[in-house]
């Protein structure tokens, strides 16, 4: 199987009647991983012919509702599949407890699951590894406002993730303020997913282009753009002269190595 990035919803913090809320699967020879899981996975992945206790580990980018909604009922509906392998969660600070709890909260107990959990409370800028996949998160601007650190402290943290398959760079964008902040980040990318729910096309067209991305995936599509991709696709246009996929749910990417 080729490796794919296939989207499960491409919708902002507001589903519409066209999409789902965030979730990617991905493929990377021949291991399935998840990215966010806002969108229903459980049932998605039936639906692109993927097998949810085939998933060896799912990466979210943060804690809001529209990257993670989904995430409780695909652990129970693993556990009901009798799954046997281990499954690896990945998240910012706090996700250890949070997951526990979405567990604990709907009366199941982490020694009953029929599969060992294997949580990690990330750190940014460390690689982490899952067979040929390997993912390094990093720190965005979308919750780093002083009331939620009151409230929250670094657990209100968000994070974008570049992620390296056999010859592939993605990198993704979470949520951010501003396309600039992948700047650190960006080089050697071969696919930027990048949202357009808090952010201009024109900025983001603007950014592709001067970093040379040679493909972009716009997702995470905020309700201007909801029945009207063709506005992004116009921003787009103007100067950016790469490869542009404005996503629809279903939308596939085929991932190709360079070497
Ligand atoms: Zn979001």
């Amino acid at each position: 199987m080729p490796d794919v990035l296939i989207v499960l919803g491409s919708s902002s913090g507001l589903p519409t009647r066209r999409r789902f809320a965030p979730g990617y699967a991905l493929t990377a020879a021949g291991k399935l991983f998840l990215l966010d899981c806002g969108a229903p996975a459980s049932t998605l992945l039936y639906r692109y012919d993927l097998d949810p206790v085939e998933v060896e580990a799912v990466f979210v980018s943060h804690w809001h509702m529209d990257h993670v909604a989904n995430l409780g009922l695909f652990l129970s509906q693993n556990r009901l599949l009798k799954r046997t392998s281990p499954l690896a969660i990945y998240g910012p600070r706090g996700t250890r407890g949070k997951v526990r709890r979405l567990l604990s909260d709907s009366f199941l107990l982490t020694d009953e699951l029929s599969y060992k959990l294997r949580i990690t409370n990330i750190e940014c800028n460390e690689p982490y590894q899952e067979a040929l996949l390997q993912v390094t998160y990093f720190k965005t601007q979308h919750l780093e406002k002083p009331k939620l650190k009151t409230q929250f402290g670094s657990k209100a943290t968000a994070c974008g993730m570049v992620i390296d398959g056999p010859g592939w760079r993605v990198v993704y964008s979470g949520d951010l303020t501003s396309p600039q902040e992948l700047g650190p980040y960006i080089e050697g990318c071969d696919v930027l997913v990048h949202e357009m729910a808090h952010v201009d096309p024109e900025e983001v067209a603007e950014f592709a282009a001067t970093a040379k991305v040679p493909q972009v995936l716009i997702s995470h599509i905020g309700p201007e753009f909801d029945e009207a991709p063709e506005k992004i696709v116009e921003a787009f246009a103007r100067c950016y002269r790469g490869k542009l996929t404005v996503a629809e749910d279903g939308t596939r990417l085929r991932l190709k190595g360079k070497r």
